[in-house]
């Protein structure tokens, strides 16, 4: 039984959901709530990558499912930094590299279907450092760099504050004058270009290739083209992959899957149906008379799923589930019931006694009914594994 829901209702997932699901709600959540993004949200963050950390490793997740957040702590589980989770999670530059480089930046790309079934080209504007060429990243006149007089070459400035009778106060800042660096030009020497911060803005188009069966989450990673900063090797910039809900496919891993309504008659006596695929050819689907459909059953279509990435000549699975519409109550005249009963298999008899009692059917509340179910299960839960119905898929 799952006791404590605070780590999942933190990423907004279900307690049983799957890794998948855990990782997607992970990685939307992390991009929203980034420092770098949400500056005020920093607590939120922390809390968002401590959730991560538990639910996307199976031992911690057990543990935190069997004792909430105390066994965690008793565990002696040591908290990794927001920072490095996010990191890692990206593939992000770890503690090692950010001493010698420059930070990465992570955005997200919303990608149709269609978009990774065909493969694409999506332009992408951003706006980063890049060095100055005109001072090459001095900040103005070689040699004519001098120490700070505000600061005289400290870098800071201490202010001193009377707070109170005898009392007083010292604050230290960073020198606003030269930025800290206790060296500053003066205004004729200064690189006009880059008003003497060594780097300036500019626009940087990336194409972003997006090739055939890529995965949601997947990562296109820009080597070096985060921001520029004297002395440091750039950062760089992850494009990570997110992938829209589609209105008739749903993906899992290379296969679709698709829903189809038949009506009864189909069921029993077979159709064909069209199905438009993501690069718009229609597939007729053949069911032949003979073949009965059953509510709920799946079929699959060969070589029609994704295209494996790449490998794109090669393809998942299509699979369609059935749902049979029955028709509504009196559709037929009483009285021609019984030739649409020869027709059907027959049915068994039904031996009935004296002591039998009979009862009415009557509509359920379906509301009222699941709630009891619902709780049924919860109370049986200890017994039932994690992750629910599993479908065959071979
Ligand atoms: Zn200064
Ligand atoms: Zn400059």
């Amino acid at each position: 039984m799952v006791h404590e829901t605070g780590y999942y209702d933190l990423l907004g997932v279900q307690p049983s959901a799957t890794m998948d699901e855990i990782k997607k709600a992970y990685r939307k959540l992390a991009l929203k709530y980034h420092p770098d993004k949400n500056p005020s949200e920093g607590e939120r963050f922390k809390h968002i990558s401590q959730a991560y950390e538990v639910l996307s490793d199976a031992q911690k997740r057990d543990l935190y499912d069997q004792g909430g957040e105390q066994a965690i702590k008793e565990g002696g589980m040591n908290e990794g930094s927001p920072t490095d989770i996010f990191n890692m999670f990206f593939g992000g530059g770890g503690r090692m590299q950010r001493e010698r480089r420059g930070k990465n930046v992570v955005h997200q790309l919303g990608v149709t279907l269609e978009e990774i079934y065909l493969g694409t080209t999506r332009k992408l504007g951003l706006q980063k450092n890049v060095i100055c060429e005109k001072c090459e990243g001095y900040g103005g006149k070689k040699g004519a760099l001098e120490k700070c007089s505000s600061c005289k070459g400290k870098g800071v400035q201490i202010k001193v504050q009377q707070i109170g009778p005898g009392m007083i106060q010292q604050i230290q800042s960073m020198c606003a004058e030269c930025q800290g660096q206790g060296e500053k030009f003066n205004s004729k020497d200064r690189c006009k270009n880059c008003n003497g911060h060594k780097v300036h803005r500019k626009k940087k188009i990336l194409e972003v290739h997006i090739d055939k069966g890529m995965k949601d989450g997947q990562k296109i990673t820009f080597h070096g083209e985060g921001d520029q900063e004297p002395g440091l090797e750039p950062g760089d910039v992850i494009i990570v992959l997110d992938q829209k809900e589609h209105s008739v496919f749903q993906r899992n891993g290379d296969d679709l899957m698709t829903k189809m309504n038949i009506k009864l008659v189909e069921a029993l006596c077979g159709f064909k149906r069209s199905i438009t695929t993501l690069d718009n050819r229609q597939l007729i689907i053949n069911s032949p008379p003979g073949q009965v459909i059953k509510h709920g059953d799946l079929k699959c279509v060969q070589n029609e799923g994704m295209p494996i990435y790449r490998d794109p000549y090669e393809k998942g699975q299509l699979f369609v589930q059935f749902q049979v519409e029955f028709p509504e109550k009196h559709w037929l005249p009483e009285h021609l019931m019984y030739q649409l009963e020869r027709l059907l298999p027959a049915r068994d008899d039904v031996m009935i006694t004296d002591d039998m009692e009979e009862v009415d059917l009557i509509e359920a509340d379906v509301q009222s009914q699941q709630r009891n179910y619902s709780r049924e299960a919860y109370e049986e839960d200890d017994e039932n594994p994690r992750g629910g119905v599993q479908c065959q898929t071979q």
